[in-house]
């Protein structure tokens, strides 16, 4: 590319394993996952500061397990407000429906909101533990190439030095206008809404509404979302005859459009008013040879689902592994086409479901609204249909089916190979109660139900399993095993034998019940990314893992 320095050939060894192009949210998720696996990495970013206001309120149950792998969710949670409802109003007032999501499926509440720039500072932070990624702020990404052995990528810094990263691969997390897409030459499909909307940040916030709440009026259609600290996010509707800059003026925004909200004399301060034009559109493809497209790069979306950031975690989630994997010498460069097979499609479902969510939040006319209302309300008076909008089951969850999974061969319907699976609690050989996941590790597991699944492995498959870093998991029986002497204390697992699988007790009974619905199910693999790649019987454990094994298509480590 013109001006940019001369690109000069780097040995291997010397190259970065990836190079991650942004350091918004999903790139700095991105790169706190490659240093879990040692991947030697960088994280640039153009500007020097985290951007000082939040686009993102909201963060799912999802995200928040990704940051459970990182070790940094406790950390994130300090700063989060959790399980946040959720209330629908009709233009007259009346609440259509109240969501307020009970359960805990993958084990953490399922709508929380945040302050973006506390929750970027700390996954910040975070990442300068890492000895193996690094972060450079102020450095702007101004173009790259690429060949068969890797990619150098052309970076000009604040003080307008230029010098050249070379690396097995790049990914570009820089948002919307990303550079790396156009690069790339990778077009974006869709379309973007002829509609505008007023973005307004408040503090010192006093009304008494510790619920999100969207004011579905034809006229000018509002959400209004409760922040930590105080703070408060409403997002107006633009009008067509709207003058939007002398609108915007804080000043008058507080007057016209926030003070008929609140109490009189309990104004809030205005932080900051912008104007969003709302996109939806999705990238065509989410790889190019050795670089990614990741987050907003790769999609937008309206944010009346607060979904663009949660699936932007979710790419960073579903490519980290793979990265590290194949640059770990664990897996051929195959797998890293699942990440566009498996991405995309999901991204592009979430990107459609955003859009209609917003159409719904703006009935056309009165009919069109008071139509709406009555199909809530009645829907709200049937058992299973209540449950889906309280339980928000209306939520596109990714399915998996052509990547890095193996198609379940077993009897019973409704496997979940393909899906990211539940996180009960469980009881380690010590007698603590912690989340699954926290026994699992960061590579694959192989979850034994109430039986070792090192006892149905051949050797080799054993040893391969341990050579991509995998756990072999027995997950023991609720207080099963022999009983203790009245007066004394059970025998703990360990005193028990000398196993080498990691052993914990089903001590909430999620795996009783699952065996009690599918009883052959003995064996359940999940990815790092805790997504189920196999469902097996003990019987078939070997095939499966020889079939993983040419899914994954690599040898032993690097
Ligand atoms: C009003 C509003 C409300 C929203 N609410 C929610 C919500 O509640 N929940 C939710 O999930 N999502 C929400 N979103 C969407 C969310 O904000 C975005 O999806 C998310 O910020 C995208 O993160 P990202 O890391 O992909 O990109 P960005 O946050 O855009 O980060 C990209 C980074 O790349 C850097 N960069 C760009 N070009 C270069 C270059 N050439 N070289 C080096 N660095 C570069 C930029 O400086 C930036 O730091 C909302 C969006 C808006 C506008």
């Amino acid at each position: 590319m013109t001006g940019d320095p001369v690109r000069r050939e780097v040995p291997d060894e010397q190259k970065l394993d990836v190079i991650v192009v942004g350091a918004g949210p999903c790139g700095i998720t991105l790169a706190n996952l490659l240093a879990l696996w040692g991947v030697r990495a960088v994280v640039i970013d153009s500007e020097p500061e985290i951007y000082e206001h939040p686009r993102a309120v909201g963060i799912d149950d999802e995200s928040l397990r990704t940051y459970q792998t990182v070790g940094v969710v406790e950390r994130l949670l300090e700063d989060i407000t959790q399980n946040t409802p959720i209330r629908y109003y009709t233009s007259w007032g009346r609440l259509m429906a109240h969501v307020e999501p009970s359960v805990r499926p993958f084990g953490w509440p399922r709508r929380n909101n945040f302050l973006q720039p506390l929750f970027e500072a700390a996954l910040r932070e975070r990442l300068g533990a890492s000895d193996t990624v690094d972060l450079r702020l102020g450095s702007t990404l101004t173009g790259y190439e690429q060949d068969a052995d890797g990619v150098c990528a052309f970076v000009e810094d604040a003080d307008g030095t230029r010098s050249v990263l070379s690396a097995r691969y790049l990914v570009g997390t820089d948002g919307g206008r990303s550079t790396v897409r156009r690069v790339a030459g990778i077009e974006m499909l869709g379309s973007t809404a002829p509609q505008k909307w007023l973005v307004v940040d408040v503090e010192d916030d006093s009304l008494d509404a510790p619920y999100s709440a969207v004011y579905c009026d034809p006229q000018r259609p509002v959400l209004m979302v409760p922040l930590p600290y105080g703070h408060r996010r409403w997002e107006f509707k633009l009008l067509a005859d709207d003058d939007e800059v002398a609108l915007s003026e804080p000043d008058r925004v507080l007057r016209e459009l926030i003070a008929p909200r609140y109490p009189a004399g309990s104004l809030p301060r205005v932080l900051r008013s912008t104007v969003y034009w709302h996109h939806s559109r999705t990238a065509e493809r989410f790889r190019d040879r050795r670089v990614f497209l990741a987050g907003d790069a790769a999609h937008l979306q309206p944010p009346f689902f607060g979904q663009g950031m949660n699936s932007g975690i979710r790419d960073a989630t579903n490519l980290a592994w793979k990265l590290a994997h194949v640059i770990n010498g664990h897996a051929g460069d195959a797998l890293l086409d699942t990440y566009d097979t498996e991405r995309r499609e999901h991204a592009s479902t979430m990107v459609q479901f955003a859009t209609r969510m917003g159409e719904m939040y703006s009935p056309r006319n009165g009919v069109t609204e008071r139509f709406r209302d009555l199909a809530f309300r009645g829907a709200q008076r049937i058992p299973g249909a209540r449950d889906y909008i309280l339980q928000m089951k209306y939520k596109p969850m990714p399915r998996y089916v052509h990547g890095a999974v193996l198609p379940y061969t077993g009897g019973v319907p409704g496997a979940p190979v393909g899906k990211m699976f539940g996180q009960p609690d469980v009881e380690t050989v010590d007698g603590g109660r912690i989340k699954l996941d926290d026994a699992l590790g960061t590579s694959f597991a192989v979850l034994g139900l109430h039986l070792d699944p090192e006892t149905s492995l051949s050797p080799e498959a054993a040893d391969w399993w341990r050579a991509i870093g995998a756990r072999l998991v027995h997950v023991r029986a609720p207080r099963g095993g022999p009983g203790p002497e009245p007066g004394t204390r059970r025998k703990r697992p360990t005193e028990a034998a000398n196993v080498g699988s990691v052993q914990i007790e089903d001590v909430d009974g999620f795996f009783r019940d699952w065996l009690l619905h599918r009883p052959g199910d003995e064996v359940i693999v999940l990815r790092p990314d805790r997504y189920v790649a196999a469902i097996c019987s003990r019987n078939d454990l070997d095939a499966v893992t020889a079939q993983l094994r040419t899914t994954l298509g690599g040898g032993g480590g690097r």
